[in-house]
């Protein structure tokens, strides 16, 4: 497993010692590859589409297309 630190993402799951997402909702990483890949809802990617997230965290879908 290897534990990435990207100075350009900002998101504090890459620094946690204990993540409950798998990826990370800023940069798409894999951040907790130990937690299964869900297949998400339609719902659920328009909810995290809305709270800004530019991933899904469950399955690493793009949500939005970064600047
Ligand atoms: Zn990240
Ligand atoms: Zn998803």
């Amino acid at each position: 497993m290897t534990a990435r630190s990207d100075p350009r993402c900002p998101n504090d799951n890459h620094g946690r010692t204990i993540i409950v997402v798998r990826h990370c909702p800023n940069c798409g990483d894999i951040v907790n590859a130990t937690i299964p890949k869900k297949m998400c809802a339609h719902a659920v990617h328009a909810m995290r589409r809305r709270k800004q997230h530019c991933y899904c965290v469950d399955c690493g879908a793009q949500l939005r297309t970064r600047l």
